[in-house]
């Protein structure tokens, strides 16, 4: 069955008081990663404790412990559990948003107070921080389940809600609390799929639905040689140099277009099927949206669903950075003792970390033996995640499409994201239920950087899709 209209006649008739409600959180500056901030993170999680009970939730603020933030020991903002029906005869539907934000100072180069929703009229942007990541789309959840009880609508699934305090510092506590709540008499016992409202459309025109995340390994190449910095006039070929072998072996990971040299690498890729190359053929996207997107003409190919596949279901190896170089203004003629470079390897299924670790440590090391130079290399791994991929046929993504094509009259395009979400594998495997990542804003919304925002079409339609979505659900066999 479709939502009833008098569901989304609601959402219409009061699209004001909702961008009132994204006006009252975003005032909230809920910015997790600054210690002098944390009030408010606290204040938030209040503040949508109080909406979801005033709506007949049963709400648990989970402490999740203790965190160490500018050298000093602060309590971790707390999870927000809820529950609202219990009919067997129902679906269960998870639902996860954060109620934290990035920081912002109007300094940065906003055009107006960033924790003061700006609701321009001519653009119908509404713009403030948290508006698009996430506080807009959790707010959606809310306007959906006040619209049910205000029209007098049972809801058609039972909802177990999750909203985080963490998201933008590293979910700390969260992986945890879901693998403990998981399995038999625990809260999260009884779910039948999930849904993650927390990623945006591939441009601004074309909804969309994301199916998958890349995972990431991040690396730090060492080199060492001389036991102090050196001056080049007297020791410049007289001894080997640390700068000349980092850059020999970084020049040996990835060509100018792309490919990752590292031997093995490819290998460990799911092979391309005829299925899933036409998706990528299908999506509303051009080579003109990657340029506007990057500010210049720089694609790496002239065919868009080569460039896609390359963000979406291709590993890539990107060079970040090299700490030890001299890189201020002027000439100096120091030769670096001692230099790392970053880089790190986007992962797609089915590579996984350890089996990427041992590829690269060796292929470094081989390439350093190389260069016959009597320098020292090291090469660690910083930080690892898996990548994720959900089964985009699963009714879970046929009950998104549904609600998509009633609310915004098109099909959604199915996507896959370039970056990670940490905790979407983590619901998928802790959980072992199917997930969905239904986005509210449009990719150009700014999400993290000065003057985001959300079209008010984006906040009210993704309301009446959010809330379509769990009536399409509803239905699903
Ligand atoms: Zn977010």
């Amino acid at each position: 069955m479709a939502a009833p209209a008098k569901l989304t006649e609601y959402i219409d008739q009061n699209a004001d008081k909702f961008i009132d409600r994204l006006a009252k959180a975003v005032a909230i500056p809920s910015v997790s990663g600054d210690a002098s901030y944390r009030q408010h993170v606290f204040d938030m999680a209040t503040y949508l404790k109080a909406e979801l009970e005033s709506l007949g939730v049963k709400v648990t603020l989970v402490e999740l412990g203790k965190q160490m933030l500018d050298g000093q020991e602060i309590q971790l903002p707390p999870a927000i559990l809820g529950e609202i029906g219990n009919d067997k005869n129902k679906k269960t539907v998870g639902l996860y948003a954060h109620y934290d934000v990035q920081p912002a100072l109007i300094t940065d180069g906003w055009d107006t107070d960033p924790f003061k929703l700006c609701v321009d009229k001519e653009t119908g942007r509404l713009i403030g921080r948290g508006s698009s990541d996430d506080k807009g789309p959790l707010l959606g959840w809310i306007n959906v389940l006040e619209a049910h009880v205000k029209q007098g609508i049972e809801l058609p699934v039972n909802l177990k809600i999750c909203f985080e305090g963490m998201e933008e510092s590293g979910s700390e506590g969260l992986d945890e609390l879901i693998q403990r709540e998981a399995g038999p008499g625990k809260f999260f016992d009884g779910v039948d799929c999930f849904c993650i409202s927390d990623n945006y459309w591939l441009n601004t025109r074309t909804p969309c639905l994301t199916y998958g995340l890349r995972g990431i390994c991040y690396y730090k190449l060492t080199i060492t040689g001389p036991g102090r910095d050196l001056h080049s006039g007297v020791f410049g070929r007289m001894v080997h140099e640390p700068m000349t072998d980092l850059i020999q072996v970084m020049s040996k990971l990835v060509t100018p277009q792309g490919d990752i040299l590292v031997p093995g690498i490819n290998d460990l890729v799911a092979p391309l099927t005829d299925e899933e190359r036409k998706r990528y053929e299908s999506l509303d996207y051009s080579i003109d949206d990657v340029d506007a997107s990057a500010g210049a003409s720089i694609a790496v190919a002239s065919d868009i669903s080569t460039v896609l596949m390359n963000r979406m279901r291709y590993p890539s190896l990107s060079l970040h950075g090299i700490e030890g170089a001299f890189y201020a203004p002027g000439a100096k003629t120091v030769i670096p003792a001692k230099v790392s470079g970053k880089f790190s390897i986007r992962l797609v299924p089915d590579m996984l970390p350890v089996d990427v670790d041992r590829l690269v440590i060796d292929y470094v090391q081989k390439c350093f033996a190389q260069l016959n130079s009597k320098n020292k290399v090291e090469v660690e791994n910083l930080h690892g995640g898996k990548p994720w991929m959900a089964d985009p046929t699963h009714w879970n993504y046929v009950a998104a499409s549904k609600a998509t094509e009633a609310v915004y009259g098109r099909k959604p395009d199915l996507t896959r994201e370039g970056g990670s979400i940490p905790v979407t594998l983590t619901f998928a495997e802790a959980l072992g239920v199917n997930v969905l990542l239904l986005p509210m804003g449009r990719g150009d919304d700014g999400a993290h950087s000065t003057n985001e925002k959300l079209d008010r079409s984006n906040y009210i339609q993704g309301t009446k899709l959010l809330g379509t979505y769990l009536w399409e659900v509803s239905k699903c066999a």
